[in-house]
């Protein structure tokens, strides 16, 4: 297939497709997908080999948002009936990241719902990043608290994160139908402010949310000019109790066509499967590690994972590696740029949109109607017997899925 070897050429060559090429991934048929999954795990194995980093969500703060993302279930006004608790002390987060980091993650997300901290927040999540780097040498932290103010990267940073998230989510044409209470230029300034305060920035996009081809398309061409280091692609959970409770949207060929089609555009960065994983991928799960190369580990913000354990017997069935705290993720070219700085390199959660996604669907029983708002995705019927709130680990007395 031309396009596939186009593709490929392209990708290890670290060269921009076309956004017809783009499109067309994401228009293969069903006959084609494994060709497009063995393509763009070529690209994939050509920059990270069979390394699976793995990541640790630690909520430090749930729900009671001010704002208003269609997506979320902290979200004003949100319904779900999720676990809701303000900020997590220094030690309680420490020992949270704590369970993960034991489980592999060489990485902990630390993630506020808000709109974004103010500097008291900032001053507290500085305790907690000092707390978790004392105690587990070695762990990368990544912050992920919303729109920033002027400084507040810089302190972040200063405090010894390593990254910071807050995602693009949807193209910029129909950021507005999903959000209204911040734009997506918002959303842009605030990666900008995490770039040039030498803080590696991860950003990614929500899939099934009634978007088009075009606008996925969009979005990681957005990404890609915006040069993040991670791209997390999460996979909306519909979840009951916000108005996106009916778009069910995805298939799990639908979802290796998306992670694909993100490994195509940018070949080099850390493409990471986030929230929906299991609910949409299903039993192909091992199929997209062949695209992406990295992924989270046990539970979401507030919706549960499968089993950590069961995430890296995955890994080792499908004949990947879970990659180790002594090993350089990104490929060397990228890894020196984010030594000297990412604001040198031209070129981030909703203010929570990983776990805003993650945090789907808590109604077992409820069934909600197909999403009605796509064409191009076959739709199947919901299964919101997939999902479940998480009850256990940060905020609770039980002990967390890692
Ligand atoms: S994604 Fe973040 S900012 Fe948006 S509603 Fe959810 S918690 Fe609030």
């Amino acid at each position: 297939m031309n396009l596939l070897n186009t593709l490929v050429d392209k990708g290890l060559r670290r060269e921009l497709p076309t956004r017809d090429e783009a499109l067309a991934v994401l228009a293969t048929s069903d006959d084609e997908l494994l060709d497009v999954v063995a393509a763009a795990g070529r690209v994939r194995r050509q920059w990270f080999g069979r390394r699976v980093k793995l990541n640790y969500l630690v909520n430090l703060k749930s729900g009671l948002c001010p704002e208003d993302c269609s997506y979320c279930s902290q979200r004003l006004g949100s319904k779900a009936g999720i676990l809701k608790y303000t900020w997590l002390k220094p030690d309680q987060a420490a020992e949270a990241a704590g369970a993960g980091v034991a489980g592999g993650a060489k990485r902990v997300c630390l993630v506020a719902s808000g709109r974004g901290p103010t500097d008291r927040d900032v001053d507290r999540v500085s305790k907690t990043i000092e707390a978790i780097k004392e105690q587990h040498e070695g762990v990368e932290v990544c912050a992920c608290l919303g729109l920033l103010s002027d400084g507040q990267a810089e302190l972040l940073r200063a405090a010894g994160a390593d990254a910071y998230n807050h995602n693009l989510n949807t193209s910029e044409a129909t950021y507005g139908d999903i959000t209204t209470t911040h734009t997506y230029a918002d959303r842009v300034e605030t990666v900008r402010h995490a770039q040039s305060a030498g803080l590696s920035a991860c950003s990614g996009l929500i899939a099934g949310m009634g978007e088009s081809d075009a606008d996925l398309v969009d979005v990681v061409f957005a990404l890609r000019e915006l040069d993040p280091d991670s791209v997390p692609v999460n996979f909306l959970i519909p979840f009951e109790g916000t108005p996106l409770a009916e778009e069910w949207n995805l298939t799990p060929q639908r979802c290796l066509r998306i992670l694909a089609m993100v490994r195509f555009v940018c070949p080099d960065v850390e493409v990471r499967i986030a929230g929906g994983r299991e609910v949409h991928l299903r039993s192909m799960q091992p199929l997209a590690l062949h695209l992406a190369n990295s992924i989270f580990l046990g539970d979401y913000l507030t919706s549960e994972g499968q089993a950590g354990k069961a995430d890296l017997d995955m890994i080792a069935d499908a004949g990947f590696e879970v990659e180790g705290a002594g090993t350089v993720t990104l490929p060397e070219h990228r890894a020196d740029a984010v030594a000297g700085g990412c604001g040198s390199r031209g070129g981030g959660c909703a203010p929570c949109g990983e776990g805003a996604s993650e945090t789907a669907a808590e109604a077992r029983t409820a069934q909600a109607p197909a999403g009605t708002r796509t064409a191009q995705a076959a739709p199947g019927d919901a299964r919101t017997d997939l999902v479940a709130v998480r009850r256990r680990g940060a905020g609770t007395d039980l002990a967390p899925n890692a």
